[in-house]
C-alpha cells in the first residue's frame, strides 16, 4: 500500500495508524513538498497533506482500497496551541476515519496507538480534567470504544493506591533468571532451555549473587529504600530449591527488606512447582507467586508447545494457596492457537472458580522470534481475541476482581491488550510501578534493564548481557560497570532531590 505525506512529515504516528487496519501489510511512504506533482500510483493508497495558506493548515485525507474512496479534510489555524501536534492528531484521525468507513473495521483502541492508555489518562487528570471529561475525550477525539474507556478508566482508579503509597527514594529490584525447563512455541523471550543450558547454572547463580551484592554495597550509603523485589524470567521456579535458596538468601543479607511492600516470585511454569520450592520461597520472604497455565484446554497447551497438563497447573496452585502466600497471580492468555471463544470461556471461568488474588490475561502478541511466527498456518486471530477479552472484562468486573495495570504491545491479536486484575486490595505493585515508570528498578542477572527514574522525562538505562554465557564471560567489564554507571546515576539523582 502506498502513503503519499504532501506538505508534512508525520510518518511515524501516521504508519502507526495504518498499521491498525493492515497490521501485517508493508508501506511505501513517498513525501512530496506542498505544490509537488503526485506521481502515478497504482493499487491502495492513502493521501494525506498539509497545505499552509491565509493563516490557516487545510489537513486532507485521500484513501482508495479495494477499488473505493473516501475523502475528508479539516482546518485549523495555524496559531492554534501546538499547532504541529494538533497537524499530526488531525491527519490521524482523518486517516483513521477514512480507513474505518473503507474496511468496515472499528478498533476498539481508537485512534491510540501508545502502549499506556492508562499514562494518557492520567496525564488528563493532572491537567484537571474530570472522569466525564476524560470519557467524553477519549470517546469523541480519540475514538475509544465505551468497553474500553471503562477499562482504562477504573485501571486508573485502582493503581492510584499503590501510587499514593509509593516510598520516598524507593527502588524495586529486578532478579532475572532467563532458564526455562522448555520453549513455548509463542515466546520470545531470550530464555534457555534448562535441559542443554544446565551446565551454566551454577555459575550463573554465583555471578548473580555476586552482583546482587556489588550492587548493594554500590549503593548502600545513598538512603535508597527496598520497595518490591521480582524474580522474573524465564522460570525461576525452574532452580532447584537449593539454588533458590541462596541466591534468596544473598539478596536478604545484602539488602534491607524490612520495609518491602511485595516480594513476588514467578512459577510461571506448573511443571516446575514443588511444595520445597515454595516452602523456600515463603521461608525467604516471598509473599507473591504467579502460576501460569495461559489455558484450561490441553489441546491449545499441546499447540503452544507448553509441556505441562492442565492437572499440573491444578496442583501447582493448591500448593501455592496451601504455602499461604498474600497473593496468587493466574496468566491467561487470549488468542492462542487452536483456542476458540467457548473454549478461552471455560478457561478463564475455571481460574475465577479458584478465586486467585490476581488473574492477568493478556492478548497474544507474537514476535518474530518466536517459533510461532515462522508455524504453518499461523495467523494471529483478530475478531475472536477481542471477544475473548471483551468476555474477560465482563466476567472479571462480575466476579469482584478489578483492573490495576493495562499495557499494549505491538502485534497484538484483535489490537487488545494485557490486564492485570486484582480482588481485595492485592495490587501487583512491582507490576504498576514498572508499567507507569514511576519507581528505579535496578535489574540484576542476564538481559536486566536497570531504570533509573528521576521524573517522567529523565530516565536512563543501563543494560546487563542478554544470555547467560555472554553475562558470565562479560561479569567484570560490563554487567559491573554498568552497575557502577547505575549507581553513579542515582547518587546525582538523590543529590538533586528528585528521586521518587
Ligand atoms: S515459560 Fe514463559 S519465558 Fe519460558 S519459554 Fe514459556 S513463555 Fe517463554
Amino acid at each position: 500500500m502506498t502513503a503519499v505525506m504532501i506538505g508534512q512529515n508525520f510518518k511515524y504516528e501516521i504508519e502507526a495508524v495504518l498499521k491498525l487496519f493492515f497490521p501485517i501489510r508493508s508501506f511505501n511512504f513517498i513525501f512530496l513538498r506542498d505544490g509537488e506533482p503526485l506521481p502515478e500510483i497504482s493499487g491502495d493508497r492513502i493521501v494525506l497533506s498539509r497545505r499552509i495558506y491565509s493563516g490557516c493548515a487545510e489537513l486532507c485525507s485521500y484513501a482508495e482500497i479495494f477499488g473505493e474512496s473516501v475523502s475528508l479534510k479539516n482546518m485549523l489555524r495555524v496559531d492554534s496551541p501546538d499547532f504541529e501536534h494538533s497537524c499530526e492528531f488531525s491527519l490521524c484521525e482523518l486517516a483513521f476515519d477514512s480507513l474505518s468507513r473503507l474496511t468496515g473495521i472499528t478498533p476498539a483502541w481508537g485512534i491510540l496507538t501508545g502502549v499506556r492508555p492508562v499514562k494518557l489518562i492520567n496525564k488528563l487528570k493532572a491537567a484537571g480534567l474530570g472522569d466525564r471529561e476524560i470519557e467524553e475525550r477519549l470517546k469523541k477525539k480519540c475514538r475509544v470504544s465505551d468497553e474500553k474507556i471503562k477499562l482504562a478508566l477504573e485501571t486508573a482508579k485502582t493503581r492510584e493506591g499503590t501510587v499514593s503509597a509509593l516510598p520516598k527514594n524507593g527502588f524495586s529490584l529486578y532478579v532475572s533468571i532467563p532458564f526455562c525447563p522448555s520453549r513455548c512455541a509463542y515466546c520470545s523471550f531470550v530464555s534457555q532451555t534448562v535441559e542443554s543450558f544446565k551446565r551454566l547454572i551454577p555459575e550463573y547463580a554465583e555471578k548473580l549473587c555476586e552482583e546482587i551484592s556489588v550492587t548493594a554495597e554500590l549503593i548502600s550509603g545513598l538512603g535508597l529504600r527496598l520497595d518490591t523485589v521480582y524474580f522474573g524470567g524465564g522460570t525461576p521456579t525452574s532452580l532447584e530449591p537449593q539454588t533458590l535458596d541462596m541466591i534468596m538468601k544473598k539478596i536478604a543479607s545484602s539488602f534491607d527488606l524490612s520495609g518491602i511492600r511485595e516480594y513476588t516470585v514467578e512459577a510461571g511454569r506448573p511443571d516446575t512447582v514443588t511444595e520445597e520450592k515454595l516452602y523456600t520461597i515463603k521461608q525467604n520472604g516471598g509473599n507473591r507467586v504467579s502460576v501460569n497455565p495461559q489455558t484450561l484446554n490441553p489441546a491449545v497447551l499441546e499447540a503452544i508447545g507448553r509441556k505441562h497438563t492442565v492437572e499440573q497447573f491444578y496442583e501447582a496452585f493448591a500448593l501455592a494457596k496451601k504455602a499461604g502466600f498474600s497473593a496468587v497471580n493466574v496468566d491467561l492468555i487470549a488468542g492462542l492457537p487452536r483456542d476458540g471463544l467457548e473454549s478461552f470461556k471455560a478457561s478463564l471461568d475455571g481460574v475465577i472458580a479458584l478465586s486467585p488474588e490476581n488473574i492477568t490475561v493478556h492478548a497474544l502478541s507474537v514476535k518474530r522470534s518466536s517459533d510461532l511466527m515462522h508455524a504453518e498456518n499461523f495467523k494471529l486471530g483478530s475478531a475472536e481475541a477481542a471477544e475473548m477479552t471483551a468476555y474477560s472484562s465482563r466476567a472479571l468486573f462480575k466476579a469482584g476482581y478489578r483492573p490495576y495495570y493495562l499495557y499494549r504491545q505491538k502485534n497484538q491479536a484483535g489490537n487488545q491488550e494485557n490486564v492485570g486484575w486484582e480482588k481485595g486490595g492485592t495490587v501487583g505493585i512491582y507490576n504498576v510501578n514498572m508499567m507507569e515508570d514511576i519507581q528505579t528498578v535496578i535489574a540484576v542477572g542476564a538481559g536486566g534493564s536497570t531504570k533509573t527514574v528521576a521524573g517522567e522525562a529523565k530516565i536512563d538505562r543501563f543494560y546487563n548481557p542478554k544470555y547467560p554465557l555472554e553475562y558470565i564471560k562479560k561479569f567484570d567489564e560490563t554487567v559491573i560497570a554498568r552497575k557502577k554507571e547505575a549507581a553513579k546515576r542515582l547518587s546525582e539523582i538523590i543529590k538533586e532531590g528528585d528521586g521518587k
